[in-house]
């Protein structure tokens, strides 16, 4: 895949404002401006596009074939830093920007504005992400049943992802069975599955530096009556958004959709995270979608929606997909079915 550093950063320099160059140490930005994925890099990036590299020498044979000018040295940060330059306030530590002294002019989420719009080579990646977490859920479904741990689950669902070509799990993965469904961000744990749970799954694979996210939640033998219910509430709450998602649309608007529906329903309090988060090279970036949220959505910006309802002691549901922002509808790229999937 080749992707387009240059272009990104003529782009970043189109948008300086105030600064005659802007100083990216955010290690996630760096790897967006230059390509090169490290622990110890910087790079300054100036008003006409131009561009100098600094890291250290654990890293200098991975620079060979960049297409900017590198410079060896394991304080990058003092390297590049000049008077006049725009800092990464978000990144930059207090000693740090102490040490460096004055001069430098703090500045906020600039390259994360630049990266929250993709272009279609990263979306091509997203979407091989995507499918490999399709692939692994369809691969190791049959590994969802009673008597087998959370751990377990976890632990096949993520070697799984592996062989079909992740780079790694984007994420530790949330396996949460019977009351502990009604835990958004469980980690998984020694509870066997027992017929009658509902089980959320909450995964996704990391593919070259691009992280999927999805969630489906399954039962365990035929539902109860409540499971059913919530299960079909959180499916309209979860359409409903994706329906909202369009470039123009304000994404407190897009959480509403879907979060009126369940709020109509009479769960609304069973509902308090937001619905959904950008993905890319983290796997939690801007947009946010949630009701204190502000901003309109572009084209070409991947998303997920991922409302729940979680019922203290008893169980929850989540559904979660991960999406791109389209002119004329959004861009489903986790396929795997919403149908509630009875194991
Ligand atoms: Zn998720
Ligand atoms: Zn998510």
């Amino acid at each position: 895949m080749i992707l387009d550093y240059a272009g990104r950063r003529f782009r970043l320099a189109a948008t300086l404002e105030g600064v005659d160059a802007l100083l990216v140490t955010n290690p996630v930005n760096v790897r967006y401006l230059t390509g090169l994925d490290s622990s110890n890099a910087a790079v300054l990036v100036r008003a006409d596009g131009s561009a100098t590299l600094a890291t250290d020498s654990r890293y200098i044979e991975m620079t060979k074939g960049l297409d900017l000018e590198v410079v060896e040295d394991p304080d990058v940060t003092g390297r590049l830093a000049a008077a006049g330059a725009g800092i990464e306030a978000g990144h930059m530590t207090v000693a740090t920007f102490n040490r460096l002294g004055e001069g430098l002019v703090p500045t906020e989420q600039v390259v994360e504005r630049l990266r929250m719009v993709k272009d279609e080579e990263e979306i091509e990646l997203l979407r091989r992400a995507c499918a490999i977490s399709d692939q692994a859920f369809a691969d190791i479904s049959g590994n969802i049943r009673p008597g087998v741990t959370e751990r377990e689950v976890a632990r096949v669902l993520e070697a799984r992802m592996v062989e079909l070509g992740a780079d790694k799990p984007a994420f530790d993965s949330i396996v949460a069975s019977g009351e502990n469904g009604a835990i958004p961000h469980h980690s998984p744990g020694t509870r066997e599955l027992r017929a009658g749970d509902l089980v959320t799954l909450d995964f996704g694979a990391l593919y070259q530096g691009y992280h999927a996210d999805m969630t489906r939640t399954v039962a365990l033998g035929p539902p109860a009556g409540w499971q059913r219910e919530i299960y079909d509430l959180v499916a309209a709450a979860q359409l409903a958004g994706r329906q909202a998602l369009a470039p123009g649309a304000s994404v407190r608007d897009v959480d509403t959709a879907a979060r009126s529906v369940v709020a109509d329903a009479g769960y609304g309090e069973h509902f308090r995270h937001g619905l959904g988060h950008g993905v890319g090279l983290e796997i939690h970036e801007e947009p946010f979608l949630g009701p204190s949220r502000t901003g309109r959505l572009k084209d070409r910006v991947p998303i997920t929606v991922e409302p729940g309802v979680y019922l203290p002691g008893r169980g929850g549901v989540r559904i979660e997909d991960t999406l791109v922002t389209r002119e004329g509808g959004p861009e489903l790229l986790t396929m795997t079915t919403k149908e509630l999937l009875v194991l």
